[in-house]
């Protein structure tokens, strides 16, 4: 057993691992095992995941029908490109269709930035092909994150994870995000996330209206810190982009599939039905890689014409796999089936809320969610409201480690504002588990001096 480990250790030095500086002492755990909400790590300690992998564990470790689904498709069908037909992908753009509640069409990748990227060429495909080539501006909001790609980095507007990359694409923009705890007018709740909106607004007029090709936003800030706005706030984005004529490109890699207690993120703001839809992650729960860019059928008309070069001239080898499809089909069974999206609705006003009353504490500035996504803002000072400092953050991410419980915090999103603890526990978390977690973190924050 030593000897295998040691012989892991070595060869762990050739992995280059994300979002880590690797050297001996903060070596990543080798996970190798999961079940459920929780996974073993090879020195044998449990953990409760909090933060569902990447945010996409939606179903947890170990579901058997989703395994088979992967298993018996690859049987049957190794592989086919999308040039070409298969019935999973089918089926699986028809069932995605019927869930956003318009009629959809859908191109498959295989993760959330080339679901992303591919909104972006179709978006700036769309306005070619309808009279509007000048339109090719991309906005997004500052703190948001849309991936990792060139094209997705550029819509990220979080300057520490840029910094060595840019300059990023041409024609991408940024605007304030409904923030209202730190809204900079001092309006505070839906009046301030409004004047985010109508600053998106005069953001399009002083560019051009001419020139905007598209907004990109998640629903829901989710890696940028959890923003949570008021519903009116998308009804408003959505009545501005129309009336610019630049198409809304929802976000949903993190928000979709239950994850916020609605199937999709867009769902909080009654009557909003976006342009695009891009979605990864909850997709297949993680089970396997597939990406998807959903566009509403008006859009892809335009794709149809008689010129040679109007069809859309992007491809994916693997996207849209036949087993990744099979995976999702499964997947959606599975959350309708399980009513998945009532019991995180339910199960989080009932438990997850109670990290509200965490606001009494001196560091805590704001509580957020939506769902099973929390964020717990840590304050040095209230008054101020000056961001905590890594050390309280990473106090309190250990203590909770040391419990057996990762959460998270909205890494590398600006200069000295990584004060955001995340919580997003699989959506299939037993109900002791979550209160145990309410309990571990209030007591991890409540240690903090
Ligand atoms: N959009 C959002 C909101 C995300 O959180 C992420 C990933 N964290 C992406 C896009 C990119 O997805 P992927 O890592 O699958 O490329």
């Amino acid at each position: 057993m030593v000897g295998t480990l040691i012989k892991t250790e070595q060869k762990q030095e050739h992995l280059w691992h994300a979002l880590n500086r690797f050297n001996p002492e903060t070596r990543p755990m080798v996970v190798s095992h999961g079940e459920g909400a929780w996974f073993t790590a090879e020195s044998g300690e449990k953990y409760f995941d909090g933060v569902s992998g990447l945010w996409c564990l939606n179903l947890g470790h170990g579901q058997k029908e989703i395994v088979e689904a992967a298993a018996n498709t690859m049987m049957n069908l190794s592989y086919s490109p999308l040039t070409l037909s298969h019935q999973p992908a089918i089926d699986l753009s028809a069932k995605i269709s019927e869930t956003l509640g318009a009629s959809y069409k859908t191109f498959f990748a295989n993760s959330g930035s080339e679901a992303n990227e591919t909104a972006f060429k179709i978006a700036r495909q769309y306005h070619k092909q309808n009279g509007n080539p000048e339109k090719y501006k991309i906005i997004s909001r500052y703190r948001a994150y849309h991936g990792t790609t060139l094209g997705a980095l550029s819509a990220t507007a979080q300057a520490n994870r840029r910094m060595k990359y840019d300059p990023g694409v041409p024609g991408f923009l940024h605007v304030v995000p409904p923030y209202s705890y730190r809204c900079m007018f001092d309006k505070g709740g839906e009046g301030s996330d409004l004047i985010a909106a109508d600053m998106l607004e005069q953001t399009i007029v002083w560019e051009g209206e001419e020139t905007v090709a598209a907004v990109i936003m998640e629903p829901i800030i989710s890696g940028g810190g959890v923003l949570v706005p008021s519903p009116k706030y998308l009804q408003r984005v959505q009545a501005i982009c129309e009336k610019y004529d630049v198409l809304l490109i929802m976000d949903e890699v993190v928000s979709g599939f239950g994850r916020t207690g609605k199937m999709f993120g867009f769902m909080h703001s009654e009557g909003v039905q976006p342009d695009i839809v891009t979605m990864a992650k909850g997709l297949t729960s993680g089970y396997l890689p597939l990406g998807a860019t959903a566009v509403q059928s008006y859009i892809y008309e335009k794709f149809k014409g008689d010129d040679q070069h109007d069809h859309f001239r992007h491809v994916s080898t693997y996207g849209g796999h036949p087993a990744s499809c099979a995976v999702a089909l499964k997947n959606i069974e599975i959350i309708e089936r399980e009513q998945i999206v009532d019991r995180v609705e339910k199960l989080g006003n009932q438990i997850l809320d109670r990290l509200r009353q965490l606001e009494n504490l001196p560091y805590v500035g704001e509580c957020r969610r939506a769902g099973f996504l929390c964020g717990i803002e840590l304050v040095e000072n209230k008054l101020t409201k000056a961001p905590a400092s890594d050390e309280k953050v990473d106090f309190v991410i250990q203590e909770c480690k040391k419990k057996g419980i990762i959460i998270g915090k909205n890494g590398d999103t600006v200069p000295g504002y990584s004060n955001v603890l995340i919580i997003a526990p699989p959506l299939i978390s037993k109900e002791e588990d979550l209160q145990w977690v309410v309990d571990v973190v209030t007591e991890a924050i409540q240690k903090l001096v």
